[in-house]
Parts: C-alpha cells; sequence; structure tokens
C-alpha cells in the first residue's frame, strides 16, 4: 500500500492473466481504495481479534478502526474483501466472534490462517487451538486448508522427505530488484535482477537452489503457508495435495461464483459491522434477505 506504483503494477499482472491479491492491515487502504477498485482480485485485510484494543495490541499499530472503514469502503465500492484471522494460541478465541460478528453479517470469507512456524518464529499451535479452527471451518464463507494442520501435526517439512517446492513454485523478488533464495524467510542468496529475471529464472544459480528446496538443515519443521500452500498444488502425489482440493474447490465456488453473482444482482453494498462501544451485543443479522446462495460446506 506504500507503494505509489502498485495501480500500475497490479494492471500490469491482470493484463497479463495474473490473479492479483492484496493483503493490509487497512491503515492505507481507505485512502487508496478509489485508485485500487477492480484491480485486486483476492483483497484481504488482516484481522487478529473481535476486539479493538486485542488486535491494535497485536499489530503494534492503532489500526482496528482502519479495518472496520476498509470493510465499508470496500463493500461500497463493490469489492468482496476477505478477512484474513491468523490464528494463535492467544487469540483462538476471538475467531468465532469475529466470524459471527463481521465475516458472516457481511457475507465475507474468513481466511482461518495458523499462525506460521519456522525455527524459532511461532509458537506450536495446541491440538485444542486447531480442533477449534477445524470446528469454525464447517461453517459457510470460512476458508481453511486442513493440509496446513496436517503438516503442523506431522512436525512440518522434513529434509529427508521435504514437501516444500518453494523455488520451483514461487518467485520472491525483494524491495530491492533482488531474486531472494530459495524463500524470503531462508534468503540464502539475493540475485540482482536488473531486468533479466527470465533468464536469471532458468539459470544454474536458480536451478541449484531448485534442487535443494526443502532440503537445507534449516528447512526441518518449516510450515510457512504462503510457500507451502502452492506447494501442495503442485505434489498430487502426496496426501497434502488431495487434501487441499475440497478447501479449494470451496473456496473458489463462494469467491468467484457466490460473491460475484450477489454483488452482480445486488450491486455495491452497505457494511454491517457491530458496534465497538458495546461488543457484547447481538451479531448484526447481516444482509442475508437480499440475496442467498447456496455455499459449500
Ligand atoms: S522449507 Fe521453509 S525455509 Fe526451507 S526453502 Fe521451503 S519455505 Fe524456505
Amino acid at each position: 500500500m506504500c507503494n505509489n506504483g502498485l495501480p500500475t503494477l497490479l494492471s500490469m499482472a491482470k493484463q497479463r492473466g495474473f490473479l492479483t491479491t492484496v493483503t493490509t492491515n487497512g491503515l492505507l487502504y481507505p485512502k487508496r481504495a478509489r485508485e485500487l477498485a477492480g484491480l485486486i482480485d483476492l483483497l484481504h485485510f488482516s484481522i487478529d481479534s473481535s476486539d479493538a484494543a486485542e488486535h491494535d495490541a497485536s499489530r503494534g499499530v492503532r489500526c482496528f478502526d482502519k479495518v472496520m472503514e476498509s470493510i465499508e469502503t470496500a463493500l461500497a465500492l463493490g469489492e468482496q474483501p476477505d478477512l484474513l484471522f491468523t490464528v494463535t494460541n492467544d487469540n483462538v478465541d476471538r475467531l468465532a466472534e469475529v466470524y459471527e460478528r463481521i465475516a458472516y453479517p457481511n457475507r465475507l470469507i474468513l481466511i482461518i490462517n495458523p499462525l506460521f512456524e519456522y525455527n524459532a518464529l511461532g509458537d506450536g499451535l495446541s491440538d485444542e487451538t486447531m480442533r477449534a479452527m477445524e470446528a469454525l471451518a464447517r461453517k459457510p464463507y470460512t476458508y481453511l486448508n486442513p493440509a496446513f494442520l496436517t503438516l503442523r501435526r506431522r512436525g512440518g517439512n522434513d529434509p529427508a522427505r521435504p514437501v516444500c517446492k518453494a523455488v520451483s513454485t514461487c518467485v520472491v523478488i525483494s524491495p530491492f530488484d533482488e531474486l531472494v533464495l530459495p524463500c524470503y524467510h531462508l534468503g540464502l542468496d539475493r540475485l540482482p535482477i536488473r531486468g533479466r529475471l527470465y533468464d536469471l529464472w532458468r539459470s544454474d544459480a536458480v536451478a541449484g537452489h531448485r534442487a535443494l528446496e526443502g532440503r537445507y538443515e534449516a528447512c526441518r519443521g518449516c510450515a510457512v503457508n504462503c510457500y507451502f500452500e502452492p506447494s501442495f498444488a503442485v505434489s498430487p502425489e502426496n496426501r497434502y495435495f488431495w487434501q487441499s482440493l475440497p478447501s479449494k474447490m470451496r473456496y473458489s465456488w463462494t469467491k468467484f461464483v457466490v460473491q460475484r453473482l450477489r454483488s452482480k444482482l445486488g450491486g455495491t453494498r452497505v457494511a454491517v459491522l457491530p458496534d465497538v462501544e458495546s461488543p457484547a451485543g447481538p451479531a448484526p443479522a447481516g444482509d442475508g434477505d437480499l440475496l442467498e446462495l447456496p455455499v459449500l460446506r
């Protein structure tokens, strides 16, 4: 959102047939929403709690109000943002509230995103936390890739039998025009791009990293969602691919069929948001009367 050229970058990506996605804490979205309208296929607003003070403490910046404003702005512009809830052992008890009070009344998809684990980063999610995530994910307008949890229960990536395909599936570019390999988190190599990304991608240096993706000792136990989601998607030989598939189909149906039809037939919408001053009040009813379409459960 800080990048002035973002609308141009998104337009270029869309012209080339890419799906575009932007994740934001909402601080700058209301200001830039008009110039970004129609350019983002998967717009994600991060939310960590239904309680403003808890959310702000988790983010380290006061932005809960901005997330609410972002939802209002996006719906008024005909966008269908998703809410991205990164689940930890500490905030899992707020998950259902965010769904019932904010996501579902607005028929927005709540992405249930387990906190990633890498080296010392990320607390191990308890079994209780994972079960709570799985229970909520049975409701409509939610998305959880269950393979993320299976990977965690099996101890994350094993360098001897790696699941990771970070180099094969992701192109990681730093703000300094460098290709970062094998992934942003490990960052063993930073190759200057200087307009030759196509050749670089086919170079021996990248091929070397591709051969070792997921095989470094530092890869042991890794479960960084943004690399494993595409890794699962290209590995039909393993169980993660098949476990991911139904959740992907369900998300795509809701996102690209149900929400698009609702938007087409219902037009722009006024957000239904909880009264943050009285968080214990009843959950808003939402605009379900406007148009209800079947969602996959
Ligand atoms: S296993 Fe993790 S640390 Fe290793 S290359 Fe893959 S994403 Fe990077």
